[in-house]
Parts: structure tokens; sequence; C-alpha cells
């Protein structure tokens, strides 16, 4: 059974290839090539649903059927900024930003507010579609973010990112650290258990 991922981002991609290599599993564009698909929910779990809903119906319109779409939308919510970026992660310092410039944004954020550390939490909630019935599944992984980045580990925020009980970021821990906790890997094992039920 193919497995298609519901992403562009390359960071997720290639964790989910790690998280599950076992299985085939492909990003959409290796099949549908380039689509845009707009993130306009007001929750994790809106856009997640949104995006492989949008990837499963075109897979069947292309005729691939026995196929089970899965779909990732995340983000980091820092309680002092009022659980902002959130679902404008992607997008926190504007339209098509990069994750550089993200962290740019955070960083001058916890700096007005004369903040070197503060408490935060990602969140990933996962949907995915099989036979035309959708599921979905959340995790969490809490922590603190800094007001610098280090390391090069990872993507996204994580160079920010110290989890509850380590004294370094995931941009300097080994991705095998990240792995065993994280809030993706927390909703894949949830999903895992899901396919284990419907398959
Ligand atoms: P999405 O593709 O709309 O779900 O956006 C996810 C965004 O949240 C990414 O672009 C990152 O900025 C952030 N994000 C989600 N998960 C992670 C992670 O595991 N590490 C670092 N940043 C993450």
């Amino acid at each position: 059974m193919k497995i298609v991922l519901a992403s562009a981002n390359k960071g997720k991609i290639a964790e989910f290839q790690k998280l599950m290599p076992d299985d085939e599993v492909l990003a959409f564009s290796e099949i549908l090539g380039q689509i845009e698909i707009d993130e306009d929910q007001d929750s994790f779990k809106g856009n997640a649903v949104k995006k492989a809903r949008t990837i499963y119906d075109l897979l069947i319109e292309r005729g691939i059927k026995d196929v089970i779409v899965i779909s990732d939308d995340s983000g980091i919510s820092v309680p002092v900024l009022n659980n902002a970026p959130g679902i404008y992660s992607a997008r926190y310092a504007g339209l098509n930003a990069s994750d550089k410039d993200n962290n740019e944004k955070l960083k001058s954020e916890l700096n007005n507010l004369g903040l070197e550390k503060t408490p935060a939490f990602y969140t990933a909630c996962i949907a995915l579609v099989y036979k035309n019935e959708v599921y979905t599944v959340h995790g969490w992984m809490h922590g603190d973010v800094i007001n610098k980045e280090l390391g090069e580990n990872g993507f996204g925020y994580d160079p920010m990112f110290i989890p509850t009980g380590f004294d370094k970021t995931l941009g300097e821990l080994p991705s095998e650290v990240k792995k065993e906790f994280s809030h993706r890997s927390k909703a894949l094992k949830l999903a895992i258990k899901v396919l284990e039920v419907i398959l």
C-alpha cells in the first residue's frame, strides 16, 4: 500500500520517511506535481483535514485508489505571545517566509519582552484518509524557546527549542533524540494504531 504525504515541507517529509522506514512513503508532488493548498482553516485539525482530503480526492481523480494519504499540520505555540505563532508558524514573518525569517521574527518578539527563555510547545495534527474516511490524531512536545538559534539539526524553529528535560536545543540534539518524543512521532504512533484497526 502506498502512503502519500500531503506535504511539501522537506523537513517533515524526511522525518516521516525516517519514522516509517518499512513503508513506501511518497510526497504528493512526486505523483501530482506542485499544488498549492490554502491553509485557511482556524485549527491544526482543520488544515490537516483540508490538505489530506484535497490530495486524496486528486489521487482518486487520477485513478489511484489503493492509497493512504497522511497530512500533518503543525506549529509552535508560545503562551506568553498568546500562543502565537500557532497555526501561522510557517508564515509567521509573512507569506513565503523562510525558516530563518520566522526564527528572526520569534527572536525579536522575545527580545521585545526582554525574555531569554519562555515555555513553548509544538502541536502536530495528523489527518489520515483511507477508503474515503478521514481520521485525525494529535501529538504535543513541551519545552522552552530561547532568544537565539543553536545548532543545525532539525528544521524550522528547532534551533530555538529546548525540550523539557534537556539543556540543548533540537538544533543541537541528534535527530534520533527528537524522533523519540516529538509531537509528530507521538501523533504518528497514534495514526499507526488507527491504521492497525482500519486496514
Ligand atoms: P505547516 O506545513 O503549515 O504545518 O507548517 C508547519 C510549520 O511549523 C513549519 O514550517 C515550522 O515552521 C513549524 N514546525 C512544525 N513542526 C516543526 C518541527 O518539528 N520543528 C520545527 N518547526 C516545526
